[in-house]
């Protein structure tokens, strides 16, 4: 199962670390996902992210 990352949220699938943040502290207690595609769009904006890519809304 995937894990996001404790830091920026980012979904790691593949890795022990982090590819945004480089963080690898994650967690697989995470839920909601955002899709980003766009970096400058709003919903980008709004949850602080700046790397395109899968990214938890919630994660403990
Ligand atoms: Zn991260």
């Amino acid at each position: 199962m995937a894990r996001a990352c404790t830091d920026c949220k980012r979904i790691v699938e593949k890795s022990d670390e982090c590819p945004v943040c480089k963080n690898n502290v994650l967690s697989s207690s995470w839920s909601g996902l955002i899709v980003v595609y766009d970096s400058e769009s709003e919903i980008a904006e709004e949850a602080g992210i700046q790397t395109p890519g899968r990214y938890a809304v919630r994660v403990k």
